[in-house]
């Protein structure tokens, strides 16, 4: 990260699920290029110690305890960005669930609604409080990821509110332009405390490793580097697209 620019100096970036992992990546190269980033996770403690590594990095970071569907939490973390910057530049909507292996059809009713609450609706309830407060050259990214184009088997309903995140970015890129972009990045698999259940097994690894054409997993700032690419004015003619960082994984043509 050595040659990183400064494409978003002046701006506010919020990202949610963001004290470790892709988000925390994602925090960290926004503010690097000058965000202001405001940054949470249901965790306080977590928080606390990701504002501190941040902040060591010369970043200016404001963190706030969200899990993402508690409608309160969702709301202080949108006053308190207001209260403290005074506006809303970008939203990286990351957080998600992948609460169970089974079979979708022996997916339990309370298991879908907790999927589906925290994967897509909060992402939407979330943009519904950040809304008004959203500059006229803002940019909104959800993550996705690469199942939502073919959903394996121990990840299916994973995989279909991922596949729904594609549809939300179309819809809302209808929605919210002209002054709003809405994109999405659909990571492939990328070692993390998320995805520990499969890239922890040597020879599913190997397997995801040998199906990608860059023959290796993703890194978290292989995915902080595409998401800031669509935050940033680089790609202000771009909205209501996916971009796919699976190192060529099978996605779509
Ligand atoms: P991770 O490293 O396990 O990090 C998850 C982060 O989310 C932590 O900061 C955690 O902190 C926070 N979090 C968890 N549940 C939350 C909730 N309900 N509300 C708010 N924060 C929450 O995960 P990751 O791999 O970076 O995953 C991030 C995103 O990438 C997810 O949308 C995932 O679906 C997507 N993705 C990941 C992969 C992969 O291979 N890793 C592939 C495709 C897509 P607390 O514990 O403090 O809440």
């Amino acid at each position: 990260m050595e040659k990183i620019g400064k494409r978003f100096t002046g701006k506010v970036a919020i990202i949610t699920a963001s004290t470790q992992g892709i988000g925390f990546s994602i925090a960290e190269r926004l503010g690097l290029e000058g965000a202001s980033v405001v940054i949470s996770s249901r965790k306080q403690k977590n928080v606390d110690e990701a504002v501190e590594k941040l902040k060591s990095k010369g970043i200016e970071v404001f963190g706030v305890p969200c899990h993402v569907s508690n409608a309160q939490q969702r709301k202080n973390l949108i006053d308190s960005t207001v209260k403290k910057y005074g506006k809303i530049d970008v939203v990286i909507s990351n957080a998600a669930a992948n609460p169970t292996v089974n079979a979708i059809l022996d997916t339990q009713e309370s298991v879908l609604d907790k999927l589906w609450d925290i994967n897509v609706k909060a992402s939407i309830l979330l943009l519904q409080d950040a809304a008004p407060h959203l500059t006229n050259r803002s940019s909104v990214v959800f993550i996705s990821s690469i199942t939502a184009f073919q959903p394996p088997a121990s990840m299916g309903m994973y995989g279909v509110t991922k596949t729904a995140l594609l549809g939300l970015t179309k819809a809302l890129s209808t929605e919210m332009a002209p002054n709003t972009r809405v994109n999405c990045v659909a990571p492939g698999f990328v070692p993390t405390r998320f995805a520990d259940f499969i890239t922890s097994n040597e020879s599913v690894r190997k397997d995801l490793e040998e199906k990608a054409a860059l023959k290796r997993l993703g890194t978290t700032e292989d995915m902080a580097a595409a998401t800031a690419f669509l935050a940033s004015d680089d790609a202000s003619y771009i909205t209501g697209e996916t971009l796919v960082v699976a190192g060529g994984l099978p996605s779509r043509l």
